[in-house]
């Protein structure tokens, strides 16, 4: 899955990226899947182990267009996880209070502690992708930022968190295509806002913004993935399987047991005996 890393030696370019690729997998669904539920459960394993060690952080962040899938890639990777290890941070349009604040500062707060993995479902990234597309603020203030996240993202890897940036990749008709799901599906309207079709004509300016945060932004401390999201069950594979990689290059262990745990078992079986 290394070659959907976005490496920095060639420069990134959105348009090349099939958002219909399932490379090695092709034809392969049924398998794919159970490959997946195998890793699905590699992580809750691997992830009970980050939880009782409590010493890794995990930054996981997921970006993408309107209907690109972060919602349900949470919902579908972190299915079996210990849910209180596992925190979820979504990134609206900020509050009055918070646009009082520098723009990292409603981000900085919700970063992971020891033993915890945290999702951003969007991030500080939409500080250069919508504010950039709409003009939100002037080009020299986002223009900055680049620059700012890379030192922000440097110092939490220094102090020991290990991060994770995934783009998922769709198409404009397949936008489409989900879009009119929303809309007809009576368990999905809920999600339909309609702005998000005055969002698809800036399509194409989104997807330079893309581009530029990731090839700016793509560094040895928090690499971007771009990761091919027309069909879900390959980016369920793809994504997980990242994630899964990392975890096991901890090398985690449980902490050490209480020495001889024998003599309070004894204490409970005499305590029973006694009674
Ligand atoms: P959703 O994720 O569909 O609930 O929508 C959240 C909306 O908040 C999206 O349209 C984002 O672009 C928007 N949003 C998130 N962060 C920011 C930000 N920093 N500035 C402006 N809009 C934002
Ligand atoms: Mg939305």
């Amino acid at each position: 899955m290394q070659r959907y890393q976005i490496s920095g030696e060639k420069a990134f370019q959105i348009a090349k990226l099939d958002a219909n690729d399932t490379a090695d997998w092709d034809g392969k669904k049924k398998e794919a899947k159970k490959t997946f539920k195998t890793l699905r459960k590699e992580l809750a394993v691997l992830q009970q182990k980050l939880y009782a060690e409590h010493k890794h952080k995990v930054l996981i962040i997921l970006q993408a267009m309107d209907t690109g899938g972060k919602d349900g890639t949470i919902r579908a990777i972190f299915e079996e996880v210990n849910p209180q290890g596992v925190k979820v941070a979504n990134f609206k349009v900020p509050s009055t209070f918070e646009l009082d604040h520098d723009y990292l500062w409603r981000v900085h707060q919700k970063v992971p502690g020891k033993g915890e993995i945290v999702i951003f479902n969007r991030s500080h990234y939409e500080d250069v992708l919508v504010v950039r597309v709409h003009d939100l603020v002037p080009k020299e203030v986002w223009n900055k930022r680049y620059d700012h996240i890379n030192a922000f993202e440097k110092m939490l890897a220094d102090e020991g968190t290990t991060i994770l940036k995934f783009y998922l990749h769709i198409d404009k008709d397949e936008q489409k295509q989900r879009f009119l799901e929303r809309l007809t599906n009576p368990h999905k309207q809920w999600k339909f806002n309609p702005n998000d079709l005055e969002e698809r004509k800036l399509w194409d300016q989104y997807q330079k913004a893309y581009q530029d945060a990731l090839n700016k932004t793509s560094t040895p401390w928090a690499p971007w993935y771009a990761i091919p999201a027309n069909h879900n069950w390959y980016r369920n594979l793809c994504i997980s399987s990242i994630i899964v990689d990392t975890l096991r290059s901890f090398t985690m262990g449980y902490p050490d047991p209480i020495p001889d745990p024998q003599q309070y078992v004894k204490q409970l079986e005499n305590e029973s005996a006694r009674d």
